[in-house]
């Protein structure tokens, strides 16, 4: 079992750098829980202080119901993956993935005479077991036929699963991977995710992953959390985190292309409402908005996703196509209506073309409505 509980965990690191901030966040046994936000925000910070390898300036942090804000690394049972995963380059994948098992055990061995027989022949036993350790890692992460070789004889793909495989041989409680596959090229770095996701499975065990790619947090995560300079912005499963962003910053940072902007006002009468960005004016039946008729009109930021731009549809207002990229199986449009700038995505349509007018319409009902301020917070 390996539970993670923060209570208003927060650093400032000597210097005065505020890097987290009063972050809540419980990790249920087993979960893969995602640390997700722009280069900076705090996220290695985070996992290093529950790896115990960053003190812990405020709040408290549990594992498994223990207080462990003074407890050294090794004392917490927990494996960690770095992006550079910095392998002895003389050592075979073997003795790397080995390496950590054997020095854990040699301190308090040291001490005692050092060459009896019996002691040797623990010593042999020990390696033994460690080997059978290495070999069921290996097996795991398909690396066995590499056992003998150097890293340098690795691609970067064979490395990071050697990195794993000696995270893996420990057995910790909870495993912290840093931006782990950001040295791999794109396609391998998709690959890996499935693979990761089928360890997860198959291990069972709690995992807190660290990436800045928002495409990885989704497709890996149980539950993701969106930090933005060093705090919290939303803790949510992928699809709630798409589905419901907490505010823009989330709405902006999830999803590709990024969800369309568009500052105005919104006028509710009951369920009816009226967006007005300029000159281009939205109207439809939202329930879920009928709350805001009490404070009508407002200023408002109306989020659309690009594929909930609906192009060629009836009753829509008239656009012209500034742009149109092609990916085989879809394309991203972008239009040009009453002043305003939208991306659609939508399916390969040959008739959809730059320079040429097309009619454009929004379902109200799949918008999200932010408040027009710095925070942007989400209404309704
Ligand atoms: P991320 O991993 O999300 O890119 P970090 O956790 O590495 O972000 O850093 C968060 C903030 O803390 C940044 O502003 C960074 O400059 C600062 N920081 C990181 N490590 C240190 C350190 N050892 N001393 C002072 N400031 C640091
Ligand atoms: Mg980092």
């Amino acid at each position: 079992m390996a539970t993670i509980s923060l209570e208003r965990v927060g650093k400032i690191y000597p210097g005065g750098v505020r890097a987290v901030e009063g972050v809540d966040l419980n990790i249920k046994h087993g979960e893969f829980t995602v640390l997700v936000g722009p280069s900076g925000c705090g996220k290695s910070t985070l996992l290093r202080m529950i790896a115990g390898l960053e003190t812990i300036t405020e709040g408290v942090m549990k594992i498994d119901d223990l207080v462990v804000n003074e407890l050294p690394p090794q004392a917490r049972d927990i494996a960690m993956v770095f992006q550079n995963y910095a392998l002895y380059p003389h050592m075979n994948v073997h003795d790397n993935m080995a390496f950590g098992l054997l020095r854990r055990r040699q301190f308090p061995s040291r001490l005692k005479s050092v060459l009896s027989s019996a002691y040797r022949a623990g010593r042999r036993a020990e390696h033994i077991e460690i080997s059978q350790k290495v070999n069921a890692a290996a097996a795991t992460l398909g690396i066995t036929q590499l056992l003998d070789r150097r890293p340098a004889a690795l691609s970067g793909g064979q490395r990071q699963r050697v990195a794993l495989g000696r995270a893996l041989v420990r057995q910790p409680k909870v495993f912290l991977l840093d931006e782990p596959l950001s040295n791999l090229d794109a396609k391998l770095r998709v690959e890996m995710r499935a693979e990761l996701r089928m360890l997860h499975r198959r291990l069972g065990v709690t995992m807190v992953y660290v990436t800045h790619d928002q495409e990885e947090a989704m497709s890996l995560g149980d539950r993701v959390v969106v930090l933005k300079d060093g705090l919290v912005q939303q803790i949510a499963a992928p699809q709630e985190i798409y589905s419901k962003p907490a505010n823009r910053f989330v709405a902006s940072f999830v999803g590709t292309p990024t969800m369309n902007m568009l500052e105005g006002t919104l006028t509710m009468k009951d369920n009816w409402a009226t967006f007005a960005a300029k000159s281009l004016q939205i109207q439809g039946a939202v329930d879920a908005w009928k709350s805001l008729a009490q404070n009508s009109p407002r200023s408002a930021v109306l989020g659309i996703r690009p594929e909930h731009v609906l192009l060629n549809a009836a009753g829509g207002f008239a656009a012209t196509v500034e742009a149109v990229e092609h990916y085989g199986d879809r394309m991203d449009v972008v239009v040009q209506t009453s002043g305003q700038r939208l991306v659609a995505r939508c399916g390969p349509d040959s008739s959809i073309q730059e320079g040429k007018s097309i009619s454009v319409a929004v379902d109200l009902t799949r918008a999200h409505l932010f408040e027009h301020n710095e925070t942007g917070m989400r209404l309704a």
